[in-house]
């Protein structure tokens, strides 16, 4: 299906642009009127997958990672964070919970799980030596929806 709207932000794989890629994904969905809730849901998911580029992607090496925010009808986005870094060999056990590569004990293996609990899907493609596309999906119910 065709997006009604799309924007591509690109950044550096610096620690610093974490928080201008959460934001800028976040103001790019203000369009939709979104609750604070799903604002701070998408935003946390964001966080996770470029942290995840940054750190397990390019690790030490300066990359580009590509954002890219759509929205579809009937109010369905999706995020894609893609990096050309070393990829994940095994995709499925990657995302198992409290699975991690990290050695120095900083990481707890939970950016995966945090991912699908707060958006309604995950996909991940990625290939060892290529990088990996991480694609969040979620239908928002937006303000004016009532439980
Ligand atoms: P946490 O997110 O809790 O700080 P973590 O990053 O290790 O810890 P996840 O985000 O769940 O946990 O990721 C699990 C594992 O998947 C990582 O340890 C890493 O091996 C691999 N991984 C995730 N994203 C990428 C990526 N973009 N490129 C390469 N490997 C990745
Ligand atoms: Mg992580």
């Amino acid at each position: 299906m065709k997006p009604q709207n799309e924007t591509v932000i690109t950044l550096q794989s610096r620690s610093c642009n974490e928080s201008y890629a959460r934001s800028a994904v976040a103001c790019f969905f203000a369009q939709l009127d979104p609750t604070v809730e799903e604002l701070c849901d998408i935003r946390t998911a964001v966080s996770e997958a470029v942290t995840n580029a940054i750190v397990h992607g390019y690790r030490e090496q300066m990359g580009v990672i590509r954002i890219t925010a759509r929205i579809y009808p009937e109010r369905r986005i999706t995020i894609a964070v893609q990096d050309r870094g070393c990829g994940i060999p095994d995709i499925q056990k990657a995302m198992e919970p409290l699975f991690t590569t990290s050695l120095d004990g900083e990481r707890s293996g939970l950016g995966f799980s945090v991912m699908q609990s707060f958006m309604d899907r995950v996909r991940v493609r990625s290939a060892p030596g290529k990088g990996t596309t991480v694609t969040l999906e979620r239908t928002l119910r937006g303000k004016d929806a009532h439980d």
